[in-house]
C-alpha cells in the first residue's frame, strides 16, 4: 500500500459491537439479548447455532431473552488477551428460558457470587487497535 492511499484510509474508531444476532439496544428501551427458537423442535439457544443442534432445523424465530438471570459460575481473570485490560470477569449466566449464557461481568472482582442475581446491561468489552472501548453485551450485579 502506498504511502498516499495509507493517508486517504478512512481511521474511524470501531467502538461499538452491537452484533445484529446476538444484541438489540432499543432507542429509550433496555437492551436485550436475542434467542432463536427453532421452529421444527422448539429448542431456544444463544447464540443461533445453525442448523439446530438437536433436530437439524433450520427456520428459527427471534425470542426476546429475560434480562435477568442467575449467575452460575464465574472467575476474576488477571491474565487476559490482548485488547483486555485486566483485571476483568467472566461468567456463565442461567436464564430463565434454560438457556445459559456466557458473558463478562461489570463489577470489580472479588465481589461476585455463584447464585447471585445478575442482569444485562452493556459495556466495554475491550480495546480496540486504538485503544478505545468496544461496547457490547455485559452482566451486572441487580
Ligand atoms: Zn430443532
Amino acid at each position: 500500500m502506498t504511502e498516499k492511499k495509507k493517508l486517504k484510509k478512512k481511521k474511524e474508531p470501531d467502538i461499538t459491537f452491537y452484533h445484529p444476532d446476538l444484541l438489540a439496544v432499543p432507542e429509550n428501551e433496555r437492551p436485550y439479548l436475542k434467542g432463536y427458537r427453532c421452529k421444527k423442535c422448539g429448542q431456544l439457544d444463544f447464540p443461533k447455532v445453525t442448523p439446530c443442534p438437536n433436530c437439524w432445523g433450520e427456520e428459527f424465530e427471534m425470542v426476546p431473552l429475560s434480562r435477568r438471570g442467575i449467575l452460575y459460575s464465574f472467575s476474576d481473570l488477571y491474565i487476559g488477551q490482548p485488547g483486555l485490560n485486566t483485571p476483568y470477569i467472566c461468567g456463565y449466566i442461567d436464564l430463565p428460558e434454560n438457556v445459559r449464557i456466557f458473558a463478562m461481568l461489570k463489577g470489580e472482582v472479588k465481589t461476585f457470587k455463584c447464585d447471585e442475581e445478575v442482569e444485562l446491561t452493556t459495556g466495554p468489552i475491550r480495546m480496540n487497535a486504538d485503544g478505545l472501548p468496544i461496547i457490547s453485551y455485559m452482566f451486572q450485579k441487580v
